[in-house]
C-alpha cells in the first residue's frame, strides 16, 4: 500500500492574487526541512502539498515530526493512497485502518468530494464504507456525535487519500514570506519565545546578541547559541551576531546616573540593533519585553527606548503572563536551557534602584554624560557572525 504525507495550507489559503508566492515560499521550507529525512516527490494542488516517499524505508512519523515545526501548515495528514474507485477505497480502507478500527469500538466516516465528478456523492460513500466496515469489523459500531476514529475519504483530482485524521500543524504563514527582523535575543525565557512567535507570522529571524566580558562568561554565550539552534526547526537558518557590550557598559557606569543605567542601555543596544538591521536588510527589531514585567518594561521605559529606533519595534509578548509565555517555551522546547543560571549583560549592571517611569528629556541628558557615539561604531565593527542552519536540526 502506498502512504503519502498531506500538509495542508493555513490562513495562506485564503490569500488571493500571491497566494503563489506564498505556495513557493512554503514548498521551499518543506523541501529545506525534509532534506535529511529521505527521497519525496513534491506536488502542490488545491491548498495541500502532496508529500510522496520515493522510497520504502521513509521514516514518515519523523517527516511529520518536522512538519509540525513548519509555518504555513494547518494540517498533515499520512494517508493511503487509493485509485479513484469505490472498489479499491473500500479494499484499502479495510487494510490500511486495520489495527486502528480492531482497537476502536465507535467510528463514523467522513468524504470530501473535491472532485465533484466522481460518481457517488459523500453520504452516499459514507454509508457504503461505513456498512462495509461493520460487516469487517463487527465488534465496532457507528457513532456520528463522537467517534472513536473518524474515516476520512477524500476524493481529489489525480486519487482518492484515506485516512484517520488531521494531525495539527504549526499554522501561521511560511517563514520568510514577510521579510526579515531582527530578534534582540537573551539568554532568558521570553525572547526565544518572542523570536518564534514572529516567525510564526512568516517573518525570517535573525538574532543579536550583547556580550560583556568579562562580566558576562562564555558559557552564557553559548547558552545563548544553543537556544538560537533550538528556534531553527520553526524559524528556519538564523544569522547570529554577538556584539562585544563591555566598553559601552563600562562608559555607562563611569558617566551616567545610575537609576538611568536600564533605560540606556536599552537605547545603546537599540542604535547598535539598528545598525546591524541595516546590514541584514531586516526591517524591524523585536524584543521579548511585555508590559510592567520589570522596571524597564514600564510604558515609559518604552517610551524611551523607543524614541531612538527609527524602525518599528514589534513586541510580540507585550500583552501575555508570565506563565503563558513559559507555556510556549515548553512547547518549543527552550524553556529548560532558559532557565539555566548563566548571567546576562543586563543582570551584570542592574542599577539598585531603577528609574521605574523615566522621562525622556532626563534620560536624553544622562546619555550626552557618555561618550558613546564612537564605542557605537565599534561595537558594530566588532560584531561577529555565527550562522545557525536548520537542515538537520
Ligand atoms: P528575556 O527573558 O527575553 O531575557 P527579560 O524578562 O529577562 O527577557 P530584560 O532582561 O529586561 O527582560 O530584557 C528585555 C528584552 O531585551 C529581552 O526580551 C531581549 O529582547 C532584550 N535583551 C536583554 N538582554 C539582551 C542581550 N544580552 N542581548 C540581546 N538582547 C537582550
Ligand atoms: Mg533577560
Amino acid at each position: 500500500m502506498k502512504e503519502i504525507v498531506l500538509a495542508k495550507y493555513g490562513e495562506m489559503a485564503l490569500k488571493g492574487q500571491n497566494k503563489c508566492s506564498f505556495e513557493d515560499i512554503l514548498l521551499k521550507n518543506i523541501k529545506f526541512r525534509l532534506k535529511s529525512a529521505g527521497k519525496f516527490r513534491y506536488s502542490s494542488a488545491q491548498s495541500t502539498v502532496y508529500i510522496e516517499p520515493e522510497e520504502d524505508s521513509a521514516d514518515l512519523d519523523e517527516v511529520i515530526a518536522r512538519l509540525q515545526k513548519v509555518f504555513g501548515i494547518a494540517a498533515i495528514c499520512r494517508a493511503c493512497v487509493c485509485e479513484k474507485n469505490f472498489d479499491d477505497i473500500q479494499k484499502k480502507t479495510l487494510e490500511y485502518l486495520r489495527e486502528t478500527l480492531e482497537d476502536a469500538r465507535t467510528f463514523k466516516v467522513e468524504a470530501k468530494r473535491a472532485d465533484k465528478k466522481f460518481p457517488m456523492k459523500s453520504p452516499e460513500i459514507c454509508m457504503e464504507l461505513g456498512g462495509a466496515v461493520c460487516e469487517a469489523f463487527p465488534e465496532i459500531s457507528v457513532d456520528v456525535h463522537n467517534p472513536e476514529v473518524t474515516i476520512i475519504v477524500e476524493i481529489r483530482d489525480t486519487n482518492a487519500y484515506i485516512h484517520a485524521g488531521r494531525i495539527k500543524g504549526a499554522g501561521g504563514l511560511p517563514v520568510g514570506s514577510s521579510g526579515k527582523a531582527l530578534l534582540l535575543l537573551s539568554g532568558g525565557i521570553d525572547s526565544p519565545v518572542a523570536g518564534y512567535m514572529m516567525a510564526k507570522r512568516g517573518i525570517h529571524i535573525s538574532a543579536v546578541h550583547f556580550v560583556s566580558p568579562p562580566y558576562t562568561s562564555d558559557r552564557a554565550r553559548l547558552k545563548v547559541e544553543q537556544l538560537c539552534q533550538k528556534l531553527t526547526p520553526y524559524c528556519g537558518d538564523i544569522h547570529f551576531y554577538c556584539v562585544p557590550f563591555t566598553e559601552i557598559q563600562e562608559e555607562l557606569r563611569r558617566k551616567c546616573p545610575e537609576e538611568y543605567f536600564t533605560v540606556l542601555m536599552r537605547r545603546l543596544m537599540m542604535l547598535i540593533a539598528q545598525e546591524i538591521a541595516k546590514k541584514e536588510e531586516a526591517l524591524a527589531l523585536i524584543t521579548g519585553e511585555s508590559v510592567g514585567q520589570v522596571a524597564s518594561q514600564t510604558m515609559q521605559a518604552m517610551v524611551c527606548t523607543d524614541a531612538v529606533c527609527q524602525c518599528p519595534v514589534f513586541r510580540p509578548l507585550i500583552g501575555m503572563d508570565k506563565t503563558e509565555i513559559i507555556e510556549i517555551s515548553r512547547k518549543i522546547d527552550t524553556f529548560d536551557i532558559s532557565v539555566q543560571p548563566y548571567e546576562d549583560c543586563c543582570t551584570v549592571f542592574t542599577p539598585r534602584h531603577p528609574k521605574i517611569r523615566p522621562q525622556l528629556e532626563t534620560v536624553e541628558k544622562a546619555q550626552e554624560k557618555g561618550d558613546f557615539a564612537a564605542m557605537i561604531q565599534k561595537a558594530v565593527e566588532g560584531t561577529e557572525l555565527k550562522v545557525f542552519k536548520h537542515a538537520d536540526a
